[in-house]
């Protein structure tokens, strides 16, 4: 080891900073945080120090520092631009015997600054002993994508709690497995979503037993997540994190492989697939499913393609836990419509095509489409259609035979995100040909809308080899700008809201 970690106490002592610069301002606003006054030694200082708010506490001394005042001080940063300032001002911190860090120069630093994780009362520090700080912000971020947010607050209630735990279970053993059996459950899920009385009620039903010697067993929990449309990088932390956790994983046809396989290693994992007219298990019986699995105590994950909530039923599936009292929580996923709009470069509302953005489902009821023509065919409109590639042909004849332009420019996307994503555009009238020509075999998403022109000039996912091609394309824009400043120039002249 190198270096020494240690966590310096700096509440309500004094810190000097040398350097009014952006530098400067980060290392007085980090010791502020850390609960210190700073004394910042700099003719000026830069807008920064501004946005350090009004409870930063800082005092500016519009000259250089002497040793006198550096006495006073626990430690110095000198951030200063010349480096023969910072050096006088290192030998000025000799003198005064206090610690001092000088930025970017590792060979006058008595100590270096790590890379933070912070989820206070936890703060983590990555050292690299100044050979790589990139390194160490790298191996920082890898962290925090680790620990949720608020992780901070389950070190706090083990802090509150801890007293009333040495106090009932006196043995050490015993202690320990309390808490590793609190730190892996329930209570934990419950600190975090910030339901702070059901955590406290979980846990002291779990002490009592604990006490009274009785066998704990774990109340199970359902976590319906949304998995987004496919590419696994499109996960959200929380979503990682809770498949991370699960006893048994429930699962359909839209979660491919490369998502499941981040799902704990030695969960069980049940196949409840849905193709789009064999239902493997009706819903009632998944519903059925996820009940009995959580009273068994078991930590069970709904894994959904795309957003629970969006032509999911995921609410359908967890009313049932809603009524029988079993916790549940719910995770947003990246809904197809937006996951395949960002990957085809098409955005769904953009100022000089459309102003809203309407998702429906092209399920059909009884062979009919079952939509309000009025409320879809408005100007100035994208319309995603969900579900509809079985019948696209009916589909976009209803959308013409009901008073939209055969002319309106319209794109499928197929298995968008994922590494087969196919492009095809053309317009409501030749779509669904070009799709039944081209094979596609879903899943797949319409979109419809003068929005889909910008994918010729916006697409950025599939130029890279092995993607699909988007073979149909329709010519490009014939009004897009050709330069940049052209570019810049037509996006500036636009006004109103974004
Ligand atoms: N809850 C999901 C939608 C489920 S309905 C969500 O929020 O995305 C299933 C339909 O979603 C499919 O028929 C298709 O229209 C669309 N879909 C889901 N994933 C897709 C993908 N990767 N590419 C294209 N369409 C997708």
């Amino acid at each position: 080891m190198d270096q020494l970690p240690i966590y310096f106490n700096l509440t309500d002592r004094w810190v000097a900073v040398l350097g009014g610069g952006v530098a400067a301002a980060r290392k007085a606003e980090l010791a502020t945080r850390a609960g210190a006054r700073v004394k910042v030694f700099a003719d000026r200082l830069c807008e920064e120090f501004d946005q350090l708010g009004p409870y930063a506490r800082l005092t500016h001394v519009p000259r250089e520092p002497r040793t006198e005042d550096l006495e006073e001080c626990a430690l110095l940063y000198c951030a200063a631009e010349d480096p023969a300032q910072n050096r006088k001002a290192r030998s000025l911190a000799r003198a005064a015997h206090i610690p001092c860090n000088v930025v970017d120069s590792p060979e006058l630093c008595d100590f270096t600054m790590p890379s933070i994780v912070d989820r206070s009362p936890v703060v983590i520090a990555i050292s690299t002993a100044g050979a790589s700080p990139i390194l160490g912000r790298m191996i920082k971020a890898r962290l925090e994508t680790l620990l949720p947010a608020a992780y901070g607050r389950v070190a706090a209630f083990v802090g509150r709690h801890r007293r009333k735990v040495g106090s009932k279970l006196e043995n050490l053993d015993r202690r320990r497995r309390f808490w590793e059996q609190v730190l892996e459950g329930p209570v934990v899920d419950l600190v975090l979503a910030g339901r702070q009385a059901e955590a406290i009620a979980e846990f002291d039903t779990q002490l009592d037993a604990a006490a009274h010697g009785a066998e704990y067993r774990q109340q199970g929990e359902v976590y319906l997540v949304g998995a987004g449309p496919g590419d696994p990088d499109l996960l959200t932390f929380k979503a990682l994190r809770l498949m991370q956790r699960a006893d048994v994983v429930l699962y359909d046809r839209l979660i491919g492989e490369g998502i499941l396989n981040l799902v704990r290693r030695d969960a069980e994992r049940i196949y409840v697939g849905k193709l789009p007219q064999e239902h493997t298990l009706p819903q009632l019986e998944i519903s059925r499913m996820l009940l009995r699995l959580a009273q068994e105590g078991k930590r069970v994950l709904r894994l959904k393609g795309g957003d629970p909530f969006v032509f999911g039923r995921g609410g359908e599936e967890i009313e049932l836990l809603a009524q029988a009292g079993v916790p549940f929580q719910v995770v947003p996923g990246i809904t197809a419509a937006a996951g395949c709009a960002a990957y085809a470069g098409i955005p769904l509302t953009h100022r000089d095509h459309a102003q809203a953005c309407i998702f429906v489902t092209g399920h059909t009821k009884n062979g009919q489409i079952d939509v309000d023509w009025k409320a879809l065919l408005q100007p100035r409109q994208t319309v995603a259609v969900y579900m509809g590639l079985a019948h696209l042909a009916e589909l976009t004849r209803a959308f013409i035979d009901n008073g939209a332009d055969p002319d309106l420019p319209a794109a499928v996307i197929d298995n968008g995100t994922r590494l087969n994503q196919r492009v095809l555009t053309g317009t409501i009238e030749t779509i669904a040909k070009l799709a039944a020509d081209a094979g596609l075999q879903g899943p797949t998403i319409l979109i419809i809308g003068s929005v889909v022109r910008l994918h010729d000039k916006l697409n950025w996912y599939e130029r890279g080899e092995g993607m699909g091609t988007a073979g149909a394309s329709a010519a490009a824009d014939p009004t897009a700008p050709r330069s940049l400043s052209a570019a810049e120039s037509a996006i500036s002249d636009r006004v109103g809201p974004p």
